[in-house]
């Protein structure tokens, strides 16, 4: 673990950003490799919304980010993502939480979030729903999906989405916006990219079921966006790229995960010409 150069590289090939100006070269940056992945696909240039993601992310670099025109960030901890919607209060800014829910954190997502992007369970998506109706509140969802296969993985298996989906209009305060997932951590562009497909078909599955509401497909990260954007994603998680290396193993975020090196991110870049 203490080598990830694995595959692919280092993650130090993010650099850290540690002012304005930073950001917004680091944001930049991101936007012109997804330009250039839509423009790749034959798709339209406005077609992908980009969800920063600010997890381990300490409040006053936060600042700095939202100067350069972040206006919603995505954590993947309901307890860290808390805490920074309290203390940044002050600036223009929503939250996202992309990270599994314990049902008795529902009552805080409810309060504080504008968007769930990891329902993969009932019981959560029913706490979710009583502790918004409590506030009078609704919640734009994504439903997440375990594409790889991967044990460790939170997300429903894909044979069990459409029931899953099926149920969810029983909970009137969810506005159910799509699919999210998490690929196979690798930078093998031609391994993760059957995630993304597999993704992608599933939503055009229930979008013909009228089970999805718009249909968006969450997918790609800082080491994969290109090839999400290839295969159909409308928005994509990036972390690592704006805001620099974390320092953590991926194993941290996604408890389960084995030990050991991972393979992941490189570069944003156009790994999949
Ligand atoms: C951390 C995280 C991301 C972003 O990963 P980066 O490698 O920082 O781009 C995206 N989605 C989820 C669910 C995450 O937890």
């Amino acid at each position: 673990m203490s080598n990830a150069a694995g595959v692919g590289g280092t993650s130090s090939s993010f650099p850290t950003a540690n002012t304005v100006a930073e950001f917004t070269r680091n944001l930049a940056d991101v936007r012109g490799r997804i330009d250039a992945a839509l423009k790749r696909a034959g798709r339209a240039p406005d077609e992908v919304r980009l969800l920063p993601v600010s997890k381990t992310v300490p409040e006053d670099r936060i600042r700095l980010a939202v100067a350069a025109g972040c206006t919603l960030l995505g954590e993947n901890k309901v307890q860290e993502a808390k805490r920074k919607w309290r203390n940044l209060s002050d600036l223009d800014v929503q939250w996202s939480v992309i990270g599994h829910l314990q049902t008795n954190k529902a009552k805080d997502v409810a309060e504080f979030a504008v968007e769930f992007q990891a329902l993969d369970n009932t019981r959560a998506a029913e706490a979710l729903d009583r502790r918004l109706d409590a506030l009078g509140r609704q919640l734009d969802v994504y439903v997440q999906v375990n594409t790889s296969g991967e044990e460790s993985k939170y997300g429903l298996p894909p044979d069990e989405v459409v029931a899953f989906l099926k149920t969810l209009p029983n909970y009137g305060a969810l506005r159910v916006q799509g699919l999210m997932t998490i690929a196979v951590l690798s930078s093998d562009a031609e391994r993760v990219r059957p995630c993304f497909r597999l993704l992608r078909t599933l939503r055009d599955e229930a979008r013909e079921l009228d089970l999805v509401g718009p249909g968006e497909l969450s997918m790609g990260m800082s080491g994969d966006y290109a090839v999400a954007i290839e295969e159909g994603a409308t928005c994509v998680r990036v972390g690592q790229a704006i805001f620099g290396a974390r320092n953590l193993p991926d194993s941290h975020y996604w408890p389960a995960t084995a030990e050991g090196p991972s393979e992941l991110p490189v570069d944003g870049g156009p790994a999949a010409k």
